[in-house]
Order: C-alpha cells, then sequence, then structure tokens
C-alpha cells in the first residue's frame, strides 16, 4: 500500500527511544524526512548518523520539551531545514508517578513534562500545518482511561491529551488538519525491559503483565504503535479525525474473561 508520505516532512518528540524510534524509523521508511527531538544526544545523533550513511534525513533537535523555547525551536528548526511541516507527532512523555501527596509544584512540573509540550508543539507548529494541511498524531495512555493509581500528574497529561485530541480536530478541521491520538497500554521497549529486570524474578513479572492482555498474552510492539502512527498520518486515512485509537491488544476495554488467569472460570453459567 502507497502511504504517499515521501519526502514529507515529520517532526517527532521523543523519537531516540522506544515507541518514538520505532515511529520514526518507519516513517523514514516509508521516505518521509524526519526531525527528531530528545534531551538527551547520543541516540538522536546516532539515528541521524545512521541514516546519513544512507542518504536519507533524520535531523536530531537536542531540548527538554517541558521548556517552552525548545518547542519553539525544534519547529524553527524543522522549518529551516525543510521549508515546511506535513506531520507532528507528539509522543515524549513519562511516567513519573507524581502522588496526591506530592503536591501541586511536582504536579504541575509532571504537567509541563507530558502534556504542556504537546500543546506548544502544535502552537509552533500551526501556521505550517496549515499550509500543508498536515496531521497530529498523539501518543497517550490507558491511563487516562483506566487509571493505575500513584501517578495523577500523569494521568491528568494523558486525560487532557484525550480531549485536546476533539478540541484541536474541531479547531483545525476547516483548515483540513487531522488530529488523532494513539492509545498504547502496554508496550515493551528497553525502558519496560529495565522496570522488568528490577524486579527479583523479572521473568515471572513479566508473565504477569502479558497474562493481562486479552490478544495473545504478550505486549503490544513498539513497531505496532509506529504502523498504526503512520497509517494516521497518511493520506489513506484522509477522512479519519478526533480518534482516539487504542493499540493494546484488548487491554483497556475487553471483558476480564479474555485474559488466561480468569479464562479457566466458565462464566457462561
Ligand atoms: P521512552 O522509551 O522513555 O522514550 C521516551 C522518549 O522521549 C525518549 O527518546 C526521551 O529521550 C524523550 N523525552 C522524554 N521526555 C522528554 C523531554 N522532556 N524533552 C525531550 N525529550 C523527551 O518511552 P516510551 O515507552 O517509548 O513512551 C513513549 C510515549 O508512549 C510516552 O508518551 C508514553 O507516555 C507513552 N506510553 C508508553 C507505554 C509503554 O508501555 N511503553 C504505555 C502507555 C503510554 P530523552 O530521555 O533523551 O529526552
Amino acid at each position: 500500500m502507497d502511504l504517499d508520505l515521501t519526502d514529507k516532512v515529520v517532526l517527532v518528540t521523543g523519537g531516540s527511544k522506544g515507541i518514538g524510534a520505532a515511529i520514526v524509523r518507519e516513517f523514514i521508511a516509508e521516505g518521509a524526512n524526519v526531525v527528531n527531538v530528545n534531551r538527551s544526544t547520543e541516540q538522536g545523533e546516532a539515528l541521524q548518523a545512521e541514516y546519513a550513511k544512507q542518504g536519507k534525513q533524520c535531523l536530531f533537535v537536542q531540548g527538554d520539551l517541558s521548556q517552552t523555547d525548545a518547542c519553539q525551536r525544534a519547529v524553527k528548526f524543522a522549518l529551516k531545514q525543510f521549508g515546511r511541516i506535513d506531520v507532528l507527532v507528539n509522543n515524549a512523555g513519562v511516567n513519573d508517578g507524581v502522588t496526591l501527596e506530592d503536591g501541586p509544584v511536582a504536579f504541575n512540573e509532571s504537567l509541563q513534562r507530558n502534556l504542556v509540550h504537546y500543546y506548544s508543539m502544535l502552537h509552533f507548529a500551526l501556521d505550517a500545518l496549515k499550509t500543508s494541511q498536515g496531521a497530529v498524531i498523539n501518543i497517550g495512555s490507558k491511563v487516562a482511561t483506566t487509571g493505575q493509581g500513584g501517578t495523577s500528574g500523569y494521568a491528568a497529561a494523558k486525560g487532557g491529551i484525550n480531549g485536546l485530541t476533539r478540541e484541536w480536530a474541531v479547531d483545525l478541521a476547516p483548515y483540513s488538519i487531522r488530529v488523532n491520538t494513539v492509545l498504547p497500554a502496554e508496550t515493551w521497549t528497553p525502558l519496560y525491559a529495565e522496570l522488568m529486570d528490577q524486579a527479583e524474578d523479572s521473568t515471572a513479572a513479566k508473565q504477569s503483565v502479558e497474562q493481562l492482555i486479552p490478544l495473545q498474552q504478550r505486549f503490544t510492539t513498539a513497531q505496532e504503535i509506529a504502523n498504526t502512527v503512520v497509517f494516521l498520518a497518511s493520506s489513506r486515512s484522509s477522512h479519519t479525525t478526533g480518534q482516539i485509537i487504542y493499540v493494546d491488544g484488548g487491554y483497556t476495554h475487553l471483558d476480564r474473561k479474555c485474559t488466561s488467569s480468569s479464562s479457566s472460570i466458565d462464566l457462561t453459567r
């Protein structure tokens, strides 16, 4: 299927690792040019060099997106390099465990890390996206729907992203800009692997999560998230906007009887 993404300019936040890196790779495989913003430099520069050798553009911009000027710099850089932006992928975020007990300062900081830059990136890229009649894809989290406990800031941020997806889809429909959110639940990334490795029995810890996932009792791959993101960015989804799409193997919505721990109980009686 031709996704018609050749030579499109895609601005990705947090594209050096995990889900973001899979998104970057998928856009480049589709022939797009990428600008990738992260705090740390090592992986971003390595990606840039890897693709430069192949004559492909995956330009790295260093910046902490919780600082508004980093958002503005990233957009300016993309426009300076390519003169246009066709797709904005708001992906960077961290489940930082800011609790009710941590207080308003920590809560505000969590919103800066997880929500405010989604707004800022779109604010600064807006004129360019109007010109290109582009697409915005946000990466959310199941926490916005299910809660998790012990993570008020992140839950509020991800809930805010769902709200803004609808709000921005309405705002931007007159400009033919589409806005959608892809929502992971349990996606296997190097960071997730590190987390599991901290458990006394990392294999058991991994299995305990896997058994909660109805479809095939396995983690979603970052590639599966990226596939959906690229499709939503493409002209193949030209009449899809304001949607919150769960790529989660049924984790968030399907009946608990689908999970292996309870499937032995006969619930039909
Ligand atoms: P990850 O592996 O930690 O990658 C996050 C990326 O974002 C990194 O490249 C990080 O690079 C960058 N980043 C984070 N904060 C940043 C900031 N303030 N400024 C600039 N760059 C920043 O995380 P992930 O698991 O792929 O998560 C990606 C998205 O998916 C997040 O929005 C997350 O909430 C969502 N999500 C993931 C899962 C999951 O199971 N993995 C589940 C639900 C939702 P630097 O550290 O170098 O800045």
